[in-house]
């Protein structure tokens, strides 16, 4: 694992209001903490550097692992994820009560992959969101 500067790590937690830049959970919630995700992981080039890390919580961070993309369940075509420094979240996804709806292929791909919907974290969000903690 990569050692992240400390003034790195704050950068990313302030800059996500503690977030996770994928699924939205605080970290106030997760029962993991949450952790410093490189975009594109090392293995590809990726750099420790602002432009290329987010706040991710442990769910999707193992989900996601070094992926870049994934098949898109709907076409089968490759596409890349969806990328916090790049895109805006709302271009690609909406909360619809506690499922998180894709709205571009690139929102589907990540959704798929990182298991955003899987019914333990769809219960979560739906505890968070009636204890007026999520979104
Ligand atoms: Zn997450």
């Amino acid at each position: 694992m990569t050692y992240i500067p400390e003034a790195l790590r704050r950068l990313v937690y302030e800059r996500a209001s503690g977030r996770c830049e994928y699924c939205l959970l605080h970290s106030a919630d997760g029962y993991m903490p949450h952790e410093v995700d490189h975009i594109y992981a090392e293995k590809h080039g990726g750099v420790t550097a602002e432009y290329n890390v987010c706040l991710s919580c442990f769910e999707c961070n193992r989900h996601k692992g070094s992926d870049l993309s994934s098949i898109d369940p709907l076409t089968g075509e490759v596409i890349q994820l969806f990328h916090p420094r790049r895109d805006k979240w709302t271009e690609h996804f909406r909360l619809n009560g506690a499922f998180l709806e894709p709205l571009t292929p690139q929102g589907r791909v990540t959704v798929f992959l990182l298991q955003m919907n899987n019914p333990k974290r769809l219960l979560e969000r739906e505890i968070l969101i009636e204890a007026q903690r999520y979104p």
